[in-house]
């Protein structure tokens, strides 16, 4: 192996706040520990993620290809971050599958399913952020700084809806106490992820919500959705539809939401769940998809319309999980 050794960082397609802050944690530590690091996305994500540091520093397959592929060819070590199956990782999969690096997977989602040297997957932890903060402890406690605090307490913060959900024990709270202690700017954090929305943005959560919600109160169901035509219309980017699936969730008696996203190939869904019922098992069981129990995605080939109805179609198998 050359020295220093070369580790390249990967995450699923569409990176969210816990896959980039993970992954550029990961990156700062690495490279203080002497190693020669390279954090490689699938694909773009969103705006209010762009502010992290370490940013510019991030190879993105789409825009990088022949780069990342040199990389990914003379990675000695691929680590992979926040995805259970080389399939979240879009176009990459087959470049990271044919590369003869060790492989470390560090996640948190269900039933993980990678052929990797080193596996750490705990699907209890709130985030892939707060399993790989307290690995770096254990590794080299002297390693962590704001830098690497800032990018931990991002996917943090965005994988638990600002501590709302996904929190099972402790740990979460105590790593926010010791995150703290290296002088992170929390409000700062905030406002760069939450408060930095366009204004077409804004109009269209308003859109969705007044006129393409659905409430199905026998079933404690509700979705929404948008189609190319209004993504046009409201100049959409990459992230302006984050968490748009969460909003019916704050409706009395709501326990299982959807969002529907027509996309150029195919539909895109992304589910969440209240309490038992299982967003994971619905999206594995109908929408090619998975995740977490209560945080999943999964994606149809059929028309906007047609997935939409099949969703409908399917409450009816589910009335005494939904209503639980
Ligand atoms: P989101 O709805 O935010 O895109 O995703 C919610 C969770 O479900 C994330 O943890 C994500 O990794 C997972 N997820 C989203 N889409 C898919 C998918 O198509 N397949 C699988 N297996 N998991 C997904
Ligand atoms: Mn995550």
């Amino acid at each position: 192996m050359r020295t220093p050794a070369r580790v390249v960082i990967t995450t699923h397609q569409g990176p969210d706040g816990d896959a980039i802050g993970s992954m550029l944690a990961l990156y700062w530590f690495l490279t203080k520990a002497g190693y020669e690091v390279f954090p490689v996305v699938p694909s773009d994500y969103p705006a209010f993620l762009h502010w992290m540091p370490g940013n510019e520093h991030i190879l993105n397959y789409i825009r990088h290809k022949e780069r990342v592929l040199s990389v990914v060819e003379s990675a000695d070590w691929l680590f992979y971050l926040d995805f259970n199956h080389l399939n979240r990782t879009a176009g990459l999969n087959q470049v990271l599958a044919a590369s003869k690096a060790r492989k470390v997977l560090i996640d948190h989602h269900l039933a993980p399913d990678i052929e990797v040297e080193y596996e750490f997957s705990d699907p209890l932890a709130s985030s892939t952020a707060c399993l790989l903060f307290y690995m770096m402890l254990a590794w080299e406690p002297s390693l962590t700084d704001a830098t690497i605090a800032t990018c931990a307490y991002t996917g943090l913060m965005t994988d638990t809806g600002c501590f709302s959900y996904n929190i099972r024990g402790p740990e979460t709270f105590d790593m926010v106490s010791r995150l703290m202690q290296y002088g992170i700017d929390r409000d700062g954090v905030y406002r760069k992820v939450y408060d930095n929305f366009s204004e077409s943005r804004m109009r269209l959560l308003g859109y969705c919500l007044n006129e393409t919600m659905e409430v199905f109160p026998k079933y404690a169901t509700a979705l929404i959705s948008l189609s190319l035509e209004d993504q046009k219309k409201y100049s959409f980017v990459v992230g302006d539809s984050e968490s748009f699936v969460n909003y019916p969730l704050s409706i009395a008696g709501v326990n299982f939401s959807a969002f529907f996203q027509e996309k150029e190939d195919r539909v895109k869904i992304s589910f969440r769940s209240r309490g038992a019922f299982s967003a994971n098992d619905f999206a594995r069981a109908h929408f090619d998809g998975g995740g977490h129990r209560n945080a999943s995605g999964g994606e149809s080939r059929l028309s906007l319309k047609e997935a939409m109805q099949q969703f409908r179609d399917l409450l009816h198998l589910y009335e005494y999980e939904l209503n639980k």
